[in-house]
């Protein structure tokens, strides 16, 4: 009997009872190999000997001061380290206490800053059909999928959504990749134009897709244009890096393979590799600006926003990853992990893609290749996976999305910064044989 609401009521979870580098162990000594970091999370592992000794000094010193009392130390030094390593234009961190509270400020934000600047018709916010930001009740609104949205609705703030682009299932046969990314981008153009110009304030999009889709990278050019079309209307760039972000794809943000900075950034998960809740919004001068010369203030704010232990944790994991050079085993481990999964998977029957970036690469499955006919959702296919990976000690995370009428379901595999070759080939043998099972 259990007096919680866990996410999942019926059934049991096993009972998390330790945990190593890249091992959960259960109560029952059973050894969970993570090769999701959860939700794209830990991305040091567990039990990183520099995060806890952080952990234990802060708590020796000051576990929380309220920032309308105090700055601390700890959030000033994490400010300067994410602002140093920021993308161009990018001045100040805004930091709270995750990803969905990232989401939020920044669609405050954008909202202040417009009205700061004598505009405020601009109010719409426009995202993607393929997309998900969190789910509280403004990031669950910005988020495109149906059936996180369709309870709550009448609830939502109003949003719009284009096409999102992924090219395995939307590129057109004759149609280059940078065609398709420039047709994919223009469909943002037309959807301020239609909602009116002055009137929209802000683009949110994933650099890479996570949750929803299984890290779907854009098409080349893709971002170049968005930024092109939100410069042309005045319109604010918010990109969600909260899983993409802060090394996972190989570069400390994604945006800089795209060759482009935004306005406004949020990100999470990596930052503080789950050893306390932290997420921040990074934003650019202009809009610091905007509130500095304006009303003085953001209007806005948490209870827990700068807390301290969570500063000393993001502080601790930002530091580590620099100084162990983890984002080049990020790049050579995540080729490795591509290439097995192409070895593993290139030729299996049901697995329509092999996508990613870094150590975030997933695999979609589909009932037929040729057609890309997904499975049926009845199926639960995604869910028996997870089973079956959990029945063999592997953690990955499978969804099952909602793309713009196809459903297709998909395994993501998110490995911490710290995996090894040879964890690398344990985990691919792994989810062949959890494929294989839940596929029976
Ligand atoms: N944005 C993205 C891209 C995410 O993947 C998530 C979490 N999966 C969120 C926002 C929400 O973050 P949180 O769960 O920390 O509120």
């Amino acid at each position: 009997m259990t007096h919680i609401l866990h996410r999942q009521i019926a059934g049991t979870l096993p009972v998390a009872a330790t945990g190593s580098g890249i091992e959960i162990v259960d109560s029952t000594g059973k050894r969970y190999l993570d090769a999701s970091g959860g939700a794209a999370v830990s991305c040091l592992g567990h039990g990183h000997p520099a995060v806890t000794a952080a952990l234990h000094e802060q708590l020796d010193r000051l576990a929380y001061a309220h920032t309308g009392f105090f700055t601390t130390e700890v959030a000033e030094k994490l400010g300067d380290r994410l602002i140093a390593d920021a993308p161009q234009g990018i001045s100040h961190a805004y930091l709270v206490s995750g990803g969905s509270e990232a989401i939020e400020a920044s669609l405050k934000m954008a909202r202040q800053y417009f009205i700061e600047r004598g505009e405020p018709k601009r109010r719409h916010v426009i995202a993607r059909r393929q997309s998900y930001h969190g789910n509280t009740l403004g990031a669950l609104a910005a988020g495109g999928n149906e059936w996180r949205r369709a309870p709550f609705s009448p609830l939502l703030i109003e949003t719009h959504h284009i096409a999102p682009c992924f090219a395995y299932r939307f590129q057109e046969p004759g149609e280059s990749e940078e065609e398709y990314g420039r047709r994919a981008a223009d469909a943002l153009e037309a959807k301020i134009l239609e909602l009116g110009e002055g009137t929209v304030m802000a683009f949110v999009a994933e650099t890479v897709v996570g949750a929803t889709a299984g890290a779907v990278p854009p098409a080349p050019g893709y971002f170049k244009r968005i930024r092109e079309i939100c410069n042309r209307h005045g319109v604010l760039l918010i990109l969600d890096e909260v899983m993409c972000g802060m090394g996972r794809t190989g570069t400390l943000h994604a945006c800089e393979q795209e060759g482009i900075a935004p306005d406004l950034m949020t990100i999470a998960k990596g930052l503080g590799g789950g050893y306390e809740p932290i997420g921040a919004v990074l934003l650019g001068r202009h809009i610091y600006e905007s509130f500095a010369n304006g009303s003085g203030f953001f209007q806005h704010g948490h209870t827990y926003m700068g807390h301290p232990m969570a500063c000393a944790a993001g502080l601790a994991v930002q530091e580590t990853i620099r100084r162990d050079n983890l984002l080049a085993n990020v790049r050579t481990q995540g080729a490795l992990l591509r290439r097995r999964l192409g070895e593993r998977f290139g030729n299996h029957p049901y697995v329509g893609d092999i996508r990613g970036r870094g150590l975030f690469q997933a695999i979609e499955l589909v009932e037929e290749r040729s057609t890309k006919t997904p499975f049926d959702p009845a199926k639960k296919l995604h869910a028996k996976v997870k089973k079956a990976a959990m029945a063999r000690g592997l953690m990955v995370y499978p969804m099952g999305g909602t793309i713009d009428g196809t459903r297709g379901d998909h395994v993501l595999l998110a490995p911490p910064f710290i995996v090894t070759e040879e964890q690398i080939g344990e985990i691919v043998d792994r989810l062949g044989s959890a494929l294989d099972d839940a596929l029976a």
